[in-house]
């Protein structure tokens, strides 16, 4: 198996970066929702950020085992208040569409190289991935549009976010 081209490496790199920052994008989501006293949505996004370290060490994992070397890059400062738990959901779906681009973008290089290792090893997983993300945080999205703000709606929604449950055993890899 050839290891990483520099480039490939390079951008791997930077997607530890991109799915640390999401998970410091969403530890504050967290955050501002306890502080709205939405303990359900907080708990929700812990997961998600829980999650997204899972997905950057994935691209951990598979550095190494093509012979990589993995360097960490710096996390910004995530925004730390939102208008309204819409808006908050509203970056969330944006910041996946930015994520499933950058995915895309990896994608395309490891095709255009002929770097099947990355290409079903670990990219085909993360565009699937990328399916489930915009899915499940539109759909959030879409029930905050249907109670506009209703604070009986937003109550019941809160109960229904408190039940996901994260389980780190099937998206990890060592
Ligand atoms: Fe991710």
């Amino acid at each position: 198996m050839p290891q990483l081209s520099k480039n490939l490496l390079k951008e791997m790199n930077k997607q530890i970066q991109e799915e640390m920052f999401s998970a410091w994008l969403y530890y504050a989501m967290s955050a501002y929702f306890e502080s709205e006293n939405l303990p359900g949505f907080g708990h929700w996004m812990r997961a998600q950020a829980m999650e997204e370290v899972t997905h950057g060490q994935k691209f951990f994992t598979h550095i190494h085992e093509r012979g990589g070397k993995v360097e960490l890059l710096d996390i910004k400062k995530p925004q730390a208040t939102w208008d309204s738990p819409t808006a908050a959901f509203e970056d969330a779906l944006n910041h996946e569409y930015h994520i499933t681009s950058r995915i895309h973008h990896l994608m395309k290089i490891a095709r255009d190289e002929g770097d099947f290792a990355a290409e079903m090893g670990i990219l085909n997983w993360f565009v699937d991935e990328q399916i489930e993300e915009e899915v499940s945080v539109g759909e959030v999205l879409d029930k905050l549009n249907l109670i506009e703000g209703n604070k009986n709606g937003l109550y019941m929604l809160d109960k229904e976010m408190a039940a996901r449950v994260f389980t780190p055993t099937a998206t990890m890899t060592w």
